[in-house]
């Protein structure tokens, strides 16, 4: 698997990366089996978080055998403060097998509130400094949903690498955010690839991420034969054809006036449902366990329940979706995979 210099970490990566939220899903042995066999197939970056319930435990127990220095590993903690945070640190490290991270990232920093609690004096930023000078950090990052909050983040120089959501849909960073990672030397991690399992054709949407040389997607893995699939995909050098772009603009045009690109320009809500999570959550339906999805999304959809239909969200996204509506197929859809689950 050919690999690509990761910014100014000097790391060196495989052009794809291992994302560890579906193997939630799997026993553990089943995801030793994937991790290591995606390892076999020449990937060394694996990105995980401390809140994929024991998706860090599963990729500890599969790497513990590999020489350290052949892989890059990252995990992010969604802790603001900085004691929460160094305590999610070290909890990365004891799961993971490990006495340092390659990478560490500031999880989620999507909006105004959360840049200031980490940010502030005794927030999460001091804790990912104190363990970068401890050594138990070599590089710091951040992920965000938020394009133009990332893009200031980026300009105040504190991180070696940013993680954005990016795909053929979600594609505002390719305009500044990509090309500002490119220009400051950062590494850029493409969250959601495939749209959190929303696009089906892994041969287009890996094809239109490889026009962009300097981006490792980092696709959650759940069966061998999907992380097959998008390295022979790689491997085979193809490049974002004609027939490809007509395909973008034909999802393009079908998801268009439904798809959610989490900017949350809609709230607030005066009901406070989280109207982004909402219109999502097949996102996690697909991805995680439903103990996790159900105890990470229930409460948010019995909000959803509470929807006046007011239409004061509807005015504010930019996207024009018809949010009211999407939220009862949301709701439609929530109400059977609980039925099917429990
Ligand atoms: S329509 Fe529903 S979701 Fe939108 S602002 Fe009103 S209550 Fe909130
Ligand atoms: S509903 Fe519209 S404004 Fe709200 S998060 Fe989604 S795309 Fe953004």
């Amino acid at each position: 698997m050919k690999q690509i210099r990761f910014g100014k970490t000097e790391c060196m990566v495989s052009r794809i990366a291992f994302g560890g939220i579906p193997i939630q899903r799997l026993s553990t042995e089943d995801a030793v089996k994937v991790v290591r066999g995606t390892a076999e197939l020449g990937i060394n970056f694996i990105d995980t978080a401390n809140g994929y319930s024991d998706s860090e435990e599963k990729i500890g127990l599969a790497v513990k055998e590999m020489p350290r220095d052949t892989l890059v590993l990252a995990s992010k903690s969604t802790a603001r403060d900085k004691k929460t945070f160094l305590e999610h640190l070290d909890l990365s490290l004891k799961r993971l097998g490990v006495d340092y991270l390659d990478i560490y990232q500031l999880h989620a920093v999507s909006s105004e509130d959360v840049y200031d609690a980490v940010f502030r004096e005794g927030g999460a930023f001091e804790g990912l400094m104190e363990a970068v000078k401890a050594g138990k950090v070599r590089f710091p990052a951040f992920s965000s949903h938020s394009v133009p909050l990332s893009l200031r983040i980026m300009r105040e120089g504190k991180f070696a690498a940013v993680q954005l959501p990016f795909n053929y849909i979600d594609d505002e960073a390719a305009k500044e955010a990509i090309p500002l990672a490119k220009e400051l030397d950062m590494g850029f991690i493409a969250m959601k690839p495939f749209g959190g399992g929303l696009l089906s054709d892994a041969g287009v949407s890996i094809r239109y991420l490889s026009q962009f040389d300097s981006i490792v997607p980092d696709p959650g893995i759940e069966k061998l034969s999907e992380i097959e699939e998008i390295v022979r995909i790689i491997e085979s050098g193809e490049a974002f054809s004609e027939a490809d772009a007509e395909e973008v603009e034909r999802v393009r045009k079908e998801l268009g006036s439904r798809w959610c690109h989490r900017c949350d320009y809609c709230q607030p809500c005066p009901q406070k449902i989280g109207i982004s999570m909402v219109l999502n959550v097949e996102s996690f339906m697909k991805r995680m366990p439903y103990k996790r999805t159900s105890a990470m999304a229930g409460q948010g959809m019995e909000m959803a329940k509470t929807c006046t239909e007011c239409r004061a969200c509807v005015k504010k996204c930019p996207y024009d979706l018809d949010i009211p509506e999407l939220i009862k197929e949301k709701l439609m859809l929530w109400e059977k995979y609980v039925s099917e689950h429990s």
